[in-house]
Parts: C-alpha cells; structure tokens; sequence
C-alpha cells in the first residue's frame, strides 16, 4: 500500500503555517491515540499522523519532502536544494520550480473517504436524557453493478494512454532561460489514470451511488448545543481500497419554555405571588426529574436564587449531575377584588408599605432620598 500524502494525512493546505500543523496534529492525535481510541485500524492512523507530523514539522524535512515526495523526507541527507545537479538537465530544476510543487500523487494510491456531516436537532429533555436514534443521510455507496469500478460488468478498465496511469501530463515549453516543464492534471481521464471504455449503467461510470442510508446513533445524556457525535466509518466510502471517512453529527437543541442551559446546570424562574414570598410557603417546582418541593422562606426578594442539587443535566462524560437554579419572580396581582383592596389599603395604613425601615435596605434609602433632593 503506498503511502498517502502527508498534508493529506493531517488535512492541511500545502502553505500551512507550522501553528496550523501542530495544531492539526494534536487534534488527530488526541482522536487516533490507542489509549483513547479502541476502533480497529486506530493505531496505524495515529502511526500515520505522527509520521506526517514529524516531517512537516522540521523545515528541512517538510523542504524535501515538497521536492521529492516521501522518498525525499526519508532519506537523510538526500541533498535538498544542493543536490539538484544530481537530477539532470535545467529542465528538472525548471519542473521543481514551476512544476505546481513538482510532487506528484499517485492516482491509484488508496484515499480515506470524505467525513459527512448532519445535523441532529433534539428537544430539551432529549438532549438531557440523551436517546437512541436512527437517521437517515444521502451517502455514496459502492456501486454493487461494478463493485466500485465504474466499468460495464464484463469489461475492464484500462490504464491512461495520455499519462500512463500517472494521472498527471507534463506540458515543455521552451523559454529564453530554458527549458520550462509544466505538470498538469492529465484531462483525458481526470487525473484517475483509468479510462473506462464501457462506463457500468447503474452509475455511469463513477464507482458510487446516492443512496439514502439509515444510520443507528446513540446520543449520549447530557450531550449540549453545538457538541458532535462521531460515527466512525460511516463517511463517504473510501477510494482504492482506502478506509471510509467518519459521519459528523452536529447537535442542535430547541429552547425550552421554562428551562434554560449552561453546561450542565438549568436555570429557571419561579413566579410567586407577593404574600408567598412574605409570609413564606413551600411551593412545588417542575424539574427534567419531576417535581420537587421547594420552601421559600418568609420575608424572600424577587431575584432571589435556590438551589436544587443534583437536579440539573447529566455531565456528558459521566461525572454527575448539574444543578437546578430557581429565581424568584414576585408577581403584582393585577386583578384585586375590592375586599382584598381594602385589606391593602388598611396594611398600608398600618405601616407594611414602609419597606425603608423595615428592610433597613440601604440602596432603598439612598434612592429615596435622591428624589427627595436632600
Ligand atoms: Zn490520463
Ligand atoms: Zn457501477
């Protein structure tokens, strides 16, 4: 199996910058660890990114292997640039040069499939309690005329007579400095290296088709907003023989009416009338575990905070439970029956509408006397 292309491998741009190399590379190796990741085939990945790592991160290497292809990032003291006589003619030099980089990339090498990614959108309760699901996404299967070919059963494919399977065509060009050789993607098979003289019916010669596949996914309790769940090889197939990509699953989750989330803990608030919150009640209070009993002390301020513990969401990794926040929210009474006006006026009267003294609320004064203008 020959190797696949380094960048490739740590999914970077061929001008990245050496940030956005390590930073590549410690996603992946944190994805592909064998301590963390027990899926078959993890371990050759985590080899395979630590090797693209290790050349792309020394400049002299990652020179090199831009040159020559691996061959030239393994060999020590291959040379580089100084060695360039050794290569022949000015042409050469001229293709390292103009040559799109120079490193060709074998057409028949096996390639990872792509990752797919789909968006899950859950309730409230389901994020909090997590679920089992299946969905369903438009993938690319092998074709099962061709098995993958892309050839008329019966038929094979043959080998580019253009560029000889490479893929790629070189174009020569004579210049004032020289000769000027320029390697393009060759357009007589796509850069595949394989023409199919009978194209396979089912898929007109590609190899896949669209198929809409059912996928099981388990999404764990506690799971939030914009968290992923990976399904590992469930990504577009791969090419060559190469593994399947991985399917991203982005998780949306709709507001609730009452609840709110931050990481694991709710928060929520509870409306209760101004004689609840004087005289003190206890008072019943929903939660995603059921209803839960809640004393208000006498005397409780709108704002004010308690704390249900344990009675928030399920941490994602297992480590316990959040909590729930209640805030109280004193509520006027808007519709008053006259006798209860009156009970209000004659409290009013006997001094309960003088929250200054009794509270001794030292913002209440300053705000007082502030209109007062003394
Ligand atoms: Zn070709
Ligand atoms: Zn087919």
């Amino acid at each position: 199996m020959s190797k696949r292309d380094y960048y490739d491998v740590l999914g970077v741009s061929k001008d990245a910058s050496k940030d956005d190399i390590k930073k590549a590379y410690r996603k992946l190796a944190r994805k592909y660890h064998p301590d963390v990741n027990k899926e078959e085939g993890a371990a050759d990945k985590f080899k395979e990114v630590k090797e693209a790592y290790e050349v792309l991160n020394d400049e002299q290497k990652r020179a090199q292997y831009d040159q020559f292809g691996h061959a030239g990032a393994q060999s020590q003291g291959f040379g580089g640039f100084g060695g360039a006589q050794d290569f022949g003619g000015f042409g050469d030099i001229f293709d390292m040069f103009f040559g799109g980089g120079g490193r060709s990339r074998d057409p028949n090498a096996p390639q990872q499939g792509a990752d797919l990614q789909y968006t899950i959108t859950l309730d409230f309760e389901e994020a909090i309690f997590g679920k089992e699901t299946d969905i369903r996404i438009p993938k690319d299967e092998t074709c099962e005329t061709c098995h993958g070919s892309g050839a008329k059963p019966g038929t094979k494919t043959e080998t580019c007579s253009h560029c000889h399977g490479s893929g790629q065509l070189n174009t020569e060009q004579t210049t004032p400095f020289g000769k000027v050789v320029n390697r393009r993607v060759c357009h007589y098979c796509n850069g595949t290296g394989k023409i199919i003289p009978e194209k396979c019916r089912t898929c007109g010669g590609k190899g896949t088709v669209k198929k809409q596949k059912k996928i099981h996914i388990s999404i764990p309790a506690g799971i939030d907003e914009g968290q992923q769940i990976r399904v590992a090889g469930k990504g577009e197939p791969g090419v060559n023989g190469g593994p399947a990509g991985d399917l991203y699953v982005v998780v949306r989750v709709k507001a609730h009416e009452f609840f709110e989330r931050e990481g694991d803990h709710i928060f929520c608030e509870l409306p209760v009338t101004f004689t609840q919150a004087a005289l003190g009640d206890e008072v019943e209070v929903p939660t995603v575990h059921g209803k839960v009993m809640l004393k208000i002390p006498a005397g409780t301020q709108t704002g004010k905070t308690f704390r249900l513990k344990g009675k928030g969401a399920p941490n994602v990794r297992g480590y316990g439970y959040g909590d729930q926040h209640v805030k109280i929210r004193i509520v006027t009474p808007q519709k008053l029956t006259d006798r209860q006006k009156e009970l209000l006026r004659e409290f009013n009267e006997i001094g309960g509408n003088d929250a200054t003294e009794e509270q001794d609320d030292s913002f209440f004064q300053r705000f007082k006397k502030a209109f007062k203008g003394d």
